[in-house]
C-alpha cells in the first residue's frame, strides 16, 4: 500500500477549522454571517466567560429543515452558491460551506431550528461526530449554542489571548456588523450583561451613537457620492473629532465589514491637512457595486477581499469626503453667536 491517503472527515474539518475558526469571535462571526444570510431582523448573540464556555446565537431567520440539517453540518454544503459563475457575484455572506462543520469539529454544538412550516428540529453533534438530531418545538429561527470550544484542539486553546482581549474583539466584531446591517437588530450580551443593542430600525446614525456614544453620534456628516461603478454612503465625523487609532474606520462593500488598507488611506486622503498628524476620523461608509467588481474569495474569513477598479473607488472616496468637509466649512455659523 502506497503512503498516501486522504484524510478522515473530522481530520480535515479540524484543519480547514483552523482557517476560519482562529478564536471566539471567528465563531460568533460565522454564525451572525450565517443569521444575516438567513434573512433574519433579529439576531442575539449571548456569550459566557468571553465565548470560551458558550457561544450562543438567536435569529429570527429562514430556518434550516428537517432534511438539510445534516447536511448543513458537511464540509462543502451550502445552499447559496451552486454554480461556478455564482462564485463571482456571491451577494451572500457566505458560500464556502465550511463554518459549521468546522466549528462543530472543534467543539460541542447544539442547533434547534424551525422554518415556520413544520415543527423544530434539534441537531447536537461533538468534535464532528452526530450525537442526535430529533424533532423538538422551536420558534421560526435558529437557535445554536456552541460549548466547549477548542477542547479537543488544545494548542489553539493556548494561542488565544486573555479573556479581555476575547471579549473586546467580540464586542468589536458586532459593532461592525452591527454599523454594516442597521436594519438588523443586534444585542450582545457577556455573562448574563447587555454589553450592545442597536435598534434595527435602519437608522446608521443610531447605531453609530450606541456604538460611540450620542455626542459623536450627533455630530457626524452624512456622505454620499457616486459614479458609473460605485455608490458609497455612510457618516463621517469632522476633522476636529478625531480619534488616535485607525479603528474607528468602518468599511463595508455590499454591507460586508471588510478591511482594505487603500480604502481607508483614501478617507484620510480625503481630510487632506485638516487632520492632525496621528489622529484619524471616525467614519463608517457602506460602498454598493455590482458583486462581479469584488472577489470575496481570497481570504478563508472573507476579512480581505479583491477590488477590480480599486483605485477609482478610492478616488471617489477621497473626493467624496473632501467635498463633505469642505461644505461644512462652507456653512456660516450664525447660530452659534446668536
Ligand atoms: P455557508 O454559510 O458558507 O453556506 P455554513 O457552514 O456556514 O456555510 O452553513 C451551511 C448552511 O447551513 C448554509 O448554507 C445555510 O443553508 C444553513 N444555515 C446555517 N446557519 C443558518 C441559520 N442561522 N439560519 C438558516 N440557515 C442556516
Ligand atoms: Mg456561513
Amino acid at each position: 500500500m502506497g503512503k498516501i491517503h486522504e484524510l478522515d472527515r473530522v481530520l480535515a474539518d479540524q484543519i480547514a477549522a483552523g482557517e476560519v475558526i482562529e478564536r471566539p469571535a471567528s465563531i460568533v462571526k460565522e454564525l451572525v454571517e450565517n443569521s444575516i444570510d438567513a434573512h433574519s431582523s433579529r439576531v442575539d448573540i449571548l456569550v459566557e466567560e468571553s465565548g470560551l464556555k458558550e457561544i450562543r446565537i438567536i435569529d429570527n431567520g429562514d430556518g434550516i429543515a428537517a432534511d438539510d440539517l445534516a447536511i448543513a453540518f458537511r464540509r462543502h454544503a451550502t445552499s447559496k452558491i451552486q454554480h461556478q459563475q455564482d462564485l463571482f457575484r456571491v451577494q451572500t455572506m457566505g458560500f464556502r460551506g465550511e463554518a459549521l462543520p468546522s466549528i462543530a469539529s472543534v467543539a460541542d454544538v447544539t442547533m434547534i431550528t424551525s422554518t415556520g412550516q413544520e415543527a423544530g428540529n434539534l441537531i447536537h453533534l461533538k468534535g464532528g461526530e452526530l450525537i442526535k438530531q430529533q424533532a423538538a418545538s422551536a420558534r421560526p429561527g435558529t437557535d445554536i449554542t456552541v460549548k466547549d470550544l477548542f477542547y479537543n484542539t488544545p494548542a489553539r486553546l493556548k494561542y488565544l489571548k486573555s479573556p479581555r482581549t476575547e471579549l473586546s474583539r467580540i464586542v468589536d466584531l458586532v459593532n461592525r456588523l452591527a454599523l454594516a446591517e442597521p436594519s438588523i437588530a443586534f444585542s450582545l450580551t457577556h455573562n448574563g450583561r447587555e454589553l450592545f443593542r442597536s435598534a434595527g430600525n435602519g437608522n446608521l446614525q443610531q447605531v453609530i451613537a450606541a456604538i460611540y456614544g450620542n455626542s459623536v453620534g450627533e455630530k457626524m456628516l452624512p456622505v454620499e457620492a457616486e459614479d458609473p461603478d460605485f455608490k458609497i454612503s455612510g457618516y463621517l465625523s469632522l476633522p476636529e473629532m478625531t480619534r488616535s487609532s485607525r479603528q474607528y474606520m468602518t468599511v463595508t462593500i455590499n454591507h460586508r465589514y471588510i478591511y482594505n488598507f487603500q480604502l481607508t488611506k483614501a478617507i484620510i486622503a480625503g481630510y487632506g491637512s485638516k487632520l492632525m498628524v496621528g489622529r484619524y476620523p471616525i467614519v463608517v461608509l457602506d460602498v454598493e457595486l455590482d458583486p462581479l467588481l469584488v472577489d470575496v474569495n481570497v481570504h478563508p474569513a472573507k476579512r480581505e477581499v479583491r477590488l477590480s477598479k480599486e483605485s477609482q473607488l478610492a478616488n471617489l472616496i477621497s473626493s467624496g469626503v473632501e467635498e463633505t468637509i469642505s461644505q461644512v466649512n462652507l456653512i456660516p455659523d450664525v447660530g452659534q453667536r446668536a
